[in-house]
């Protein structure tokens, strides 16, 4: 929840404009974002971390619409991306390439061409056999690969498992104590220069000490480098930081992340970098979406069926994931039901047993905190067509993303 969504007249609001009017006009299910939110969490990281010599490159897979991406590149964000098909996105939203890093763990040759040809500020192996691969693509089009490389640095963050990336054990990066043969062998790399380490020890983790510890770590690799005679330009922490997603819950504010690691960081000989993705978009998004049906059944337990679904956010049935439902016409009294979607799966759920404000059939709620990780995770799943998105800013409304026809889901299709 941020205060960019808001009641007014028990009506909820983004930023100037009612949901209720965004759903009419717009239809169901709906994503909504806050343009204003997403510069305000920019900033604040920005402050934050303002003593260091650093740039902060938002990390492009929580959320890829177009829009999204150009709002913070405008702001100054350089971008952290995964694919071949987010440093496209990335590019056509106007991005500097010189402010572009890449990661992924299974980059084809295909996209550690179109990187290199694009000449981004640093691609992030993930392995010895890429090290290798990027020199043999380098060689062939004679351009000297500014590389960084991603170190594991085995500590254990707590969080979700599926999003805990820093240990050795996950598929993520290469093995710190593997980093002396690594470094000896990429210095042979004539068209590798080895500019950055990087880390990223996993997603939505509350304790800073994590980073502090995992920064530690990154430094003896980076001391290890320049004995070995290799210069280490852009020292990376990654992303990872999290945001609140019960209204009232009190998390890590970024600004203790910041007293932490600040003084730390402020003494590196390099440029910092930062990939934070879900901090700058979770809460800057909502799906607006119908309730269709409610039914009980015998034991007197309730369903509220709603048009959007697990196809739409995956989050809660892959993570067991936390949304706020909230109506969008707040009325008295309250009701404890199940959340659901239409696709045919029970693990198609926004919420379980949960009280929510009153809501009747026709009504419409919003999932909230639905910015990172949402839309870009959605699928066709159930033939369903994907959501439209809108992005707001004080009053003015912009259709971000038209909503998917049925001719576009089969046109692929022979
Ligand atoms: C996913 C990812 C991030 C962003 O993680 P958040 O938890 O959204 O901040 C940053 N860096 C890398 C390499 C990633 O894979």
């Amino acid at each position: 929840m941020d205060t960019f969504f808001y009641y007014k007249n028990s009506l909820l609001f983004c930023e100037s404009v009612s949901l209720l009017e965004l759903a009419k006009k717009f239809g169901t299910p709906l994503f909504v974002t806050s343009k204003q939110s997403l510069l305000e969490q920019y900033h604040r990281f920005e402050k934050a971390f303002a003593a260091l010599n650093h740039l902060t490159c938002y990390s492009v897979k929580a959320n890829y619409n177009l829009s999204v991406i150009r709002t913070l590149v405008d702001a100054g964000s350089g971008l952290d991306v995964n694919s071949e098909g987010e440093l496209y996105r990335a590019l056509n939203a106007g991005a500097s390439p010189q402010k572009i890093i890449m990661a992924g763990v299974g980059k084809t040759e295909a996209e550690i061409e179109y990187a290199l040809r694009q000449k981004i500020l640093m691609i992030k192996a993930e392995s010895l056999s890429e090290l290798k691969l990027i020199e043999k693509v380098a060689r062939r089009l004679k351009i000297q690969a500014s590389v960084g490389i991603r170190v594991t640095p085995n500590i254990t963050a707590e969080t979700h498992p599926y999003i805990s990336t820093g240990n050795a054990d996950e598929k993520f990066g290469i093995d710190e104590r593997l980093m002396e043969k690594t470094l000896l062998a990429v210095k042979k790399m004539k068209f590798i220069t080895v500019s950055g380490l990087e880390m990223h020890i996993g997603s939505k983790i509350s304790n800073p000490k994590y980073y502090y510890d995992a920064t530690l770590k990154l430094l003896e690799v980076k001391s290890l480098a320049e004995k070995l005679g290799i210069e280490i330009t852009h020292f990376d922490i990654g992303g990872g930081f999290p945001v609140p997603y019960h209204i009232g819950e009190q998390e890590t504010p970024i600004e203790e992340f910041a007293k932490m690691l600040v003084p730390l960081l402020k003494n590196i000989d390099a440029k910092i970098l930062f990939e934070p993705g879900r901090f700058m978009v979770a809460n800057a998004s909502v799906i607006v979406s119908k309730t269709l049906y409610i039914k009980q059944n015998e034991n007197g337990k309730k369903f509220v069926i709603v048009d959007a679904a697990m196809n739409d956010l995956i989050r809660p049935a892959l993570y067991g994931s936390y949304h706020e439902i909230l109506p969008i016409k707040k009325k008295a009294g309250k009701i404890t039901a199940d959340i659901v979607g239409p696709v045919c799966e029970s693990g198609d759920f926004f919420a379980r047993a949960r009280e929510i404000g009153s809501v009747q059939e026709g009504d419409y709620v919003a999932v909230m905190s639905a910015g990172a990780y949402g839309y870009v995770m959605s699928s066709n799943y159930n033939a369903r067509p994907r959501a439209a998105e809108v992005m707001v800013s004080g009053k003015t409304v912009r259709l971000a993303r038209k909503r998917e026809t049925l001719e576009q889901m089969i046109q692929n299709e022979r």
